[in-house]
């Protein structure tokens, strides 16, 4: 590793304002894909502001139909949380199903949304579930936010401060893993509201992506029945070592009929 400047700070205010001051900052979260990028000298950030110790980005908060979670709260928190499960149920099965115990006693929501990897889990959840991120300049529904692989609506000194949901009348998320970074080889996330249907797909594209025609099969009928004559076409879909555009478009199917199974 090379010498960086650790900035520690307390509030968001201070952390905004350090990244405007050093262009060339990043903030760092749980470090678990920021460490490796700069391992791997994919990134050289010379000052890190650290978002740890932040009291106001952490934690899990419910009022009515809507619960809000800050950036900073881990995937083992949310995974592990009676008010996320009591509400969104696909949420904490998602947040359950990243990486190992050690990636998500260190990982948080924010990190992962602002990272936007194409095989992350998070973001199928925000899109799938119509979700809102709340910056510090900023609210931005998760249609708009998803721009491109690791690519974001996300201005440079933006920050994350939380995640805004409305919980739905069934949710689940369904992921087929690799078998050693457990990052989502194809994920489908489903979301049953009183007036639509969402389902969103990662690890299938350059980025996350809504399956318009699985989501109209759903709206009419919310089974797996309702999806027997839906066609997935491999068109555009991701293609690699471990699975082809092929495999991906059979995946996405059974994912989605997987997570209609399992929605409650
Ligand atoms: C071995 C391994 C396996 C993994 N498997 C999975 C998996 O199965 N599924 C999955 O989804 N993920 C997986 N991950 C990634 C993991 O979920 C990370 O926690 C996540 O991608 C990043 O979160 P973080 O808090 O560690 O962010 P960091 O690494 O600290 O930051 C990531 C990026 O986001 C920016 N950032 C962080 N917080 C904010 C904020 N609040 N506002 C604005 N920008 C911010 C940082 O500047 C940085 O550019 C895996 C990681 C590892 C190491």
């Amino acid at each position: 590793m090379y010498p960086f400047s650790f900035h520690q700070t307390t509030n968001v205010a201070q952390s905004v304002s350090l990244k405007k001051e050093h262009t060339e900052a990043k903030y760092i979260a749980g470090g678990q894909s920021l460490i490796g990028v700069m391992k791997l000298r994919l990134d050289k950030p010379s000052q890190l502001i650290n978002l740890g110790s932040i009291p106001e980005l952490s934690g899990i908060c419910v009022e009515g139909k809507t619960i809000t979670i800050g950036a900073m709260t881990r995937h083992a928190q949310v995974a592990a949380s009676k008010d996320v499960k009591a509400c969104i149920p696909g949420l904490a099965q998602l947040a359950g199903l990243i990486a190992d115990r050690m990636v998500r006693n260190m990982g948080t929501i924010g990190g992962s949304v602002a990272n936007n990897d194409p095989s992350a889990d998070y973001p199928a959840g925000l899109l799938g579930l119509n979700a809102t991120i709340i910056t510090n300049q900023r609210e931005i529904k998760a249609d708009d936010f998803f721009k491109g692989m690791f690519e974001t609506a996300l201005e440079a000194s933006e920050l994350i401060q939380s995640i805004r949901f409305t919980a739905p009348i069934k949710s689940a998320y369904a992921k087929f893993k690799h078998p050693a970074s457990r990052y989502a080889v194809v994920g489908v996330f489903v979301a049953q509201f009183a007036d639509e249907v969402r389902v969103a797909v990662t690890g299938a594209g350059s980025s996350v992506f809504r399956l318009t025609e699985v989501e109209k099969a759903l709206s009419s009928n919310f089974s797996a029945q309702a999806l027997e004559a839906v066609h997935i076409s491999a068109d555009g879909l991701n293609s690699d070592f471990f699975a082809d555009s092929t495999y991906r478009a059979h995946l996405i199917k059974l994912m989605a009929i997987q997570a209609v199974n399992q929605a409650k």
